[in-house]
Formats: C-alpha cells, sequence, structure tokens
C-alpha cells in the first residue's frame, strides 16, 4: 500500500526524539498506530544539507528496511565524495593537491584522477569554457559576504587560469601543477558526479524507481507513480516562480543559474561561474539546464554554456548525442536545443 509520503518523514522525525515528555508520549502513540502501515510502505525519501546544497533522495523499494538503507547509503556516498573532493575542508584530497601540486607531483586516489581527468577532457570540448584552474582567481570570492578580487590580485591569478597547467599522470596516479598559484576547484562537476554515483548504487540494489538530486543536479532511474519524473527548470528572477517542467525517464538534468550564489555591486551581479578568460562572473545567461544522459556531464555542460554564451552553447549541445539544453538569456528569453524545440 502506498502511504502519503509526509506520513513516512514525520514517523522518521518522530523516532528521534527521546524522554517521556507528554508530547514524545502522544509522539510515541502516533507511532504506534502508524508503524503497521510503515512496514509496507513503498517511497522513500530524504532530504540532508551535503556539499554547501539539499540532497533529496526518492525511491521506490518493496522492502522498508531496505528501502531506507538504501536511502541512508546514498547520503553517506555524499558525505564520501564531499570529504575527498570539497575545497572548504582543509584535510580533502582536493585540498592536499591545491597546497602541494604546485611544488610537485601529488599522489591521489583513482577517484579524484578519475574526475579530474574528466574535467579537462571537458575543457577540450568547449574550448577552455570550463576550466577546474578558474578558481586561482576564484578562489578570492566570497559570495556570503560581497567579497571579490582586488584588480592586483585577478591580474596576478589570471596567468594561473589554464587547464593545461593540469597535469596528471595516469600511471603513477599523481597530479601536478606545471604553474605556480593554480588552484582547482571541483563545484562546477562533483555533484553531477556524486549524483551518478548514487544513481550506480540504486541500479545495483535492483532499484527501478528514483530520484537523486544534489541542488540543481538531478538524475532518475524509471518513473514515478508510473509517469515520467518531472523537474522544473527555475525563474531566474522569481523565486518561487517556476518556468517549465521537464519530464525525465532514466535522464539527468543540471540547471546552472546566476541566483544561486552571487551579490550585487554598483548594479552589477557578482555569481560563482566565471569566464576562465577575465576571472569575472560571466553575464549572458540567467540559466542553463542540461539534459543527458548522466549527471557528470550535464552538470559540467550547464555551467561551461553559461561561459559559452546562447549561440555557442547551442552549437556544442546540438553536436553531441542525446543531449539536449533549455538557455534563458539575460533579456529572460527561452532557447531551446534542436532535440527540444519540436517538443516544449
Ligand atoms: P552549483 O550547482 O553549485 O550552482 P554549477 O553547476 O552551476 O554549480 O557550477 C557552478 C560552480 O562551478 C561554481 O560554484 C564553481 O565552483 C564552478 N565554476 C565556476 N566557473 C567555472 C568554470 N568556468 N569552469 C569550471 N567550473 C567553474
Ligand atoms: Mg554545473
Amino acid at each position: 500500500m502506498f502511504l502519503p509520503l509526509k506520513f513516512i518523514q514525520s514517523v522518521r522525525v518522530s523516532t528521534d526524539t527521546h524522554g517521556m515528555t507528554l508530547r514524545n508520549y502522544i509522539y510515541g502513540l502516533w507511532l504506534c498506530l502508524l508503524l503497521p502501515f510503515t512496514v509496507n510502505a513503498d517511497w522513500h525519501r530524504e532530504e540532508a544539507p551535503i556539499m554547501g546544497t539539499l540532497i533529496t533522495v526518492e525511491l521506490w523499494h518493496a522492502d522498508a528496511a531496505q528501502g531506507q538503507a538504501l536511502t541512508a547509503a546514498v547520503m553517506d556516498e555524499m558525505h564520501r565524495i564531499d570529504n575527498l573532493m570539497s575545497t572548504w575542508k582543509p584535510d580533502s584530497e582536493l585540498s592536499r593537491v591545491n597546497a602541494r601540486a604546485a611544488q610537485g607531483p601529488v599522489t591521489v586516489s583513482r577517484e579524484l584522477l578519475g574526475l579530474v581527468s574528466s574535467a579537462l577532457a571537458f575543457s577540450v570540448v568547449t574550448d577552455g569554457a570550463f576550466d577546474i584552474t578558474y578558481a586561482s582567481a576564484g578562489k578570492y570570492y566570497d559570495y556570503r559576504n560581497g567579497i571579490k578580487p582586488t584588480a592586483a590580485q585577478l591580474e596576478q591569478a589570471l596567468p594561473a587560469i589554464d587547464y593545461r597547467h593540469v597535469r596528471v599522470d595516469t600511471a603513477d596516479s599523481t597530479i601536478v601543477f606545471t604553474h605556480p598559484g593554480v588552484h582547482i576547484d571541483l563545484g562546477g562537476i562533483a555533484k553531477g558526479y556524486a549524483v551518478d554515483r548514487s544513481i550506480a548504487i540504486l541500479h545495483k540494489a535492483g532499484v527501478g524507481n528514483a530520484l537523486v538530486s544534489a541542488g540543481g543536479d538531478t538524475r532518475v532511474i524509471g518513473e514515478r507513480w508510473g509517469r515520467a519524473w518531472k523537474v522544473g527548470i527555475r525563474d531566474p528572477r522569481n523565486r518561487d516562480g517556476v518556468v517549465t517542467m521537464i519530464p525525465l525517464k532514466d535522464l539527468a538534468i543540471s540547471t546552472s543559474g546566476d541566483y544561486e550564489r552571487y551579490f550585487e555591486e554598483d548594479g552589477v551581479r557578482y555569481h560563482h561561474i566565471l569566464n576562465p578568460g577575465t576571472g569575472q562572473s560571466t553575464s549572458a545567461i540567467h540559466s542553463a539546464s542540461i539534459i543527458g544522459s548522466n549527471a557528470t556531464t550535464t552538470d559540467a555542460l550547464s555551467t561551461s554554456i553559461f561561459v559559452m554564451g546562447v549561440e555557442k552553447g547551442l552549437q556544442l549541445i546540438d553536436s553531441l548525442p542525446d543531449t539536449e539544453a533549455v538557455i534563458i538569456d539575460n533579456q529572460g528569453r527561452m532557447h531551446y536545443s534542436s532535440g527540444l524545440d519540436q517538443v516544449l
């Protein structure tokens, strides 16, 4: 039997309460009444703040205990990848690379090596629009506190932005920076990667209906209640507005927006996607959504399209198999890749 998700969630939350206050006693009573139903609960949903964003997992499983174990496994996977790749955590593997790779090769895990190699491959495909060394200037921005690099910092950082300064040695599993001052950040690809890893866990467990999302990066397995999953594209200038809903089956979608992390100063919006050529925020696009087979790709491409602009961006998307785009430009106009032009 299907139970409303709210019920399933309220049961889980209430099991965390301790002590026999009257409130807890009432909770307990409710719990006893509801437990017989939750044993047969089919849909499982969990949300948690990880990687600086909201992680959502929703899946169908006939066995309630296994369903909950799988949502927990996805959250563990998100934490694991965050601990490996966050630049906010000084002891992450990526932070270790940033601290030492300009001095010489740093030995890293196969996993980090693999994602950095993928990121470099996207730099080639996007003609340098996607560039993880953007962080050489990006590290000077603090969007929460309205801080941007000074002219001197920017001037000094610009020569360090070039993905060719990052060399990976697959045989030795090392990364080295061939230029001083290089900093890398996987913020434009790691969340999509984490979603893909999570989906792989669910696939392996035989899950046939699921959604995993990390902020703007989502991937689904199968359907929901016998219909395609639907993921909304937000109105970039209206927090509560949705401009369109995209139906998805066994696909990924990533949306990048200039409304995610930004501050404004003298009428200029300083947001978190930087043009590697200038070290400054891009301005042609307000929102870019990419639909494709995996979230690592859609994540990297959604960030890239921001830098490439509408025309070049759509050209690239149209040249790639099974990849589509919905772009909202800085005039609020919508643009679609050729595969979507017919259907939306
Ligand atoms: P989010 O889901 O965090 O909003 P996006 O997929 O929209 O992420 O990508 C934005 C992130 O990508 C930034 O926060 C930054 O970490 C990283 N980034 C910014 N500019 C670039 C760039 N030119 N190339 C690669 N990564 C970038
Ligand atoms: Mg992205």
